[in-house]
């Protein structure tokens, strides 16, 4: 998801959307186990967005918003790490966002936790810290569109498959990453991602 979190909306200078706007990493995105991202050659500046992500866990294709829940089981994080500059470039000329944003590795994951350990899922707490200082911290309360908005959304175009990973669009406090830098992300008070940019 893009830009569903108004104070990122307004960081980047982008107007809010009317209807949730959505972009597709692939396979080869996916960084698990906490392995390091690598800074890849062909930017000049890479962004750390945190993201709270859903996991499905069976198909499903229109999807009324009543029943979103029953489709995610598993809550995680994952960082959409994005080449703004590449962004830039291609918004400025109405092209596609994949070059900046669906490259190999450009999105680690963390572990998940299932749903039913969540109090309040549209209240969940979360944070990324670099080099132990906290650059994201925000609460799935302060979305644009909520989970059932998105889904059924998302969904009348584009059929979820079980095992599909939804990141549901970061909070505000994107910016740059460095070679060296030290990641930690949090889901409430667990620690669920701790690698380093190289
Ligand atoms: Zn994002």
């Amino acid at each position: 998801m893009a830009r569903n979190y108004v104070a990122h909306a307004e960081e980047l200078n982008n107007p809010l959307p009317e209807t949730p706007v959505f972009f597709m990493k692939h396979e080869n995105c996916i960084v698990k186990d906490n392995q390091a991202f690598f800074y890849p050659d062909f930017s000049k500046d890479i962004h750390h967005e945190l993201e709270i992500v859903l996991k499905f866990c069976k198909d499903g294709k229109a999807i009324e918003p009543e029943s979103v829940p029953t489709y995610f089981d598993e809550i995680g994080l994952g960082i959409d790490f994005t080449a703004r500059d590449l962004q830039d470039v291609a918004k400025s000329k109405g092209y596609p966002w994949e070059v900046a944003k669906a490259f190999d590795h450009s999105a680690p994951i963390s572990g998940f936790i299932p749903v039913s350990e969540f109090e309040d899922i549209h209240d969940i707490h979360f944070r990324l810290d670099i080099n132990g200082k906290t650059v994201q911290q925000a609460s799935t309360a302060l979305m644009i569109f909520p989970f059932e908005r998105q889904i059924s959304y998302i969904s009348r175009f584009i059929t979820f498959k079980t095992g599909d990973l939804l990141f549901t669009g970061t909070p505000a406090g994107v910016g740059p990453v460095k070679t060296g830098d030290h990641l930690e992300a949090w889901l409430e008070d667990r620690k669920m991602m701790d690698f380093f940019v190289k």
